[in-house]
């Protein structure tokens, strides 16, 4: 690290922030790479976004259209949603950097839970907030937990539901009684991610209590089930008022043409989406039950990465499964930097991909 010495000094919390380091992409020298540790999806995008992606390259010259409206008008018809209410970013990490910016005075606080989504502490401490976590049970949120932390200072509540990286959620019912118990000026954020993919009938992503709450908004992405992590597009819905607030704080062409016109595609191909979705939920199953088998503890996830926990005896830890996975081409995330040093984040890829880290992990093993 370089010293410090008498040049400009970032603000107060900056230099608390341990940069996000994102999942691996590269394996050994010379085997097939699987990259299981980004939760991109293994079928790619709908060939019509690939096509929208590539015509937005006869038009580099000009900027995009600040407001996205061609993007907003299609999620808007794709959800049934209000196109006034709907409002776009840079991937959703931007999002919600966003609202802490727009959110949080210095001193303020935003409370996420412990094994959250690491972005919502890089937010808060960026913006000059104070970070408060609330402890989880069973590896999920709990509604107790974080309206215990709740204090005059409270701001803003994060909450992924499902959640990264354990998969786990929260029913509807327990975020209506989280909303309930907050002061009218705390912002519940529903970091709605993974949303597609889950199939629980107790589970909503949100659209209703924004519809009916003042400070409720829900952020979705591009990223994850519509396989368009690297345009960089994430989009919400949120009440006239907070949306009023982001598009103040919003650099004023944040989004990319190259992005509406894909995004715009892409949510329209709802064939495309569903088939993710069903690949999904069949190997999701399929690589949770195989990795039980070998007597490895999968936390149940919803989403479409699973949690896998090692045990810590014999060289058999999380990080001698990462050297033996990587080894051998299977790239996975490793989870310590949340709290979590002795499991490995799998992304749910594609059948070769899951048999083959199946496979590895019971030579492993045994
Ligand atoms: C992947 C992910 C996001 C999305 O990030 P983008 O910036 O839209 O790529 C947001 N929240 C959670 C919990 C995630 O896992």
């Amino acid at each position: 690290m370089s010293k410090r010495t008498n040049g400009p000094v970032p603000k107060s919390g900056v230099l608390d922030i341990a940069a996000y380091v994102p999942g691996k992409s590269e394996a050994a020298p010379g085997v097939k790479l699987h990259k299981l540790s980004s939760n991109e999806t293994p079928l790619g995008p709908s060939e019509a976004a690939r096509r929208a992606f590539r015509d937005a390259a006869e038009r580099l010259a000009d900027y995009p259209d600040g407001s996205a409206r061609d993007l907003r008008e299609a999620i808007a018809r794709a959800h049934g949603l209000n196109v006034q209410n709907i409002l776009c970013g840079n991937g959703s990490d931007e999002i919600l950097h966003l609202l802490a910016q727009s959110y949080l005075a210095p001193g303020d606080e935003a409370i996420f839970t412990e094994h959250g989504f690491l972005v919502y502490r890089i937010a808060t401490l960026a913006a000059g907030g104070k970070p408060v976590v609330a402890r989880e049970h069973d590896l999920t949120a709990n509604v107790d937990e974080i309206l215990a932390k709740v204090t005059g200072r409270t701001r803003i509540v994060y909450l992924a539901n499902p959640n990264n990286p354990t998969g786990t959620y929260l029913p509807i019912g327990e975020v209506r009684r989280l909303h309930a118990g907050l002061p009218g000026n705390v912002l519940l954020v529903l970091d709605a991610a993974y949303a597609e993919y889950v199939r629980r009938n107790d589970y909503e992503a949100g659209i209703e209590m924004v519809s009916a709450f003042a400070n409720v908004i829900m952020t979705r992405t591009f990223s994850k089930v519509h396989g368009l992590a690297a345009v960089r597009i994430g989009w919400c819905y949120g009440p006239a008022d907070v949306i009023d607030a982001l598009n103040r704080v919003r650099g004023p062409f944040n989004v990319s043409s190259a992005a509406i016109a894909a995004g715009a595609a892409a949510i329209g191909d709802r064939a495309h989406v569903e088939m993710s979705v069903a690949h999904n939920e069949e190997w999701l199953a399929w690589t949770s039950r195989a990795l039980a088998a070998l007597g490895l503890i999968v936390t149940p996830s919803v989403g479409n990465f699973i949690l896998i926990h090692f045990p810590d005896h014999d060289g058999k830890n999380a990080g001698e499964a990462d050297a033996f996975l990587t080894a051998r081409g299977y790239v996975l995330r490793s989870v310590a930097a949340y709290g979590l040093p002795n499991a490995l984040r799998m992304t749910i890829g594609s059948a070769e991909a899951n048999r083959g880290v199946v496979a590895a992990l019971a030579e492993f093993l045994g």
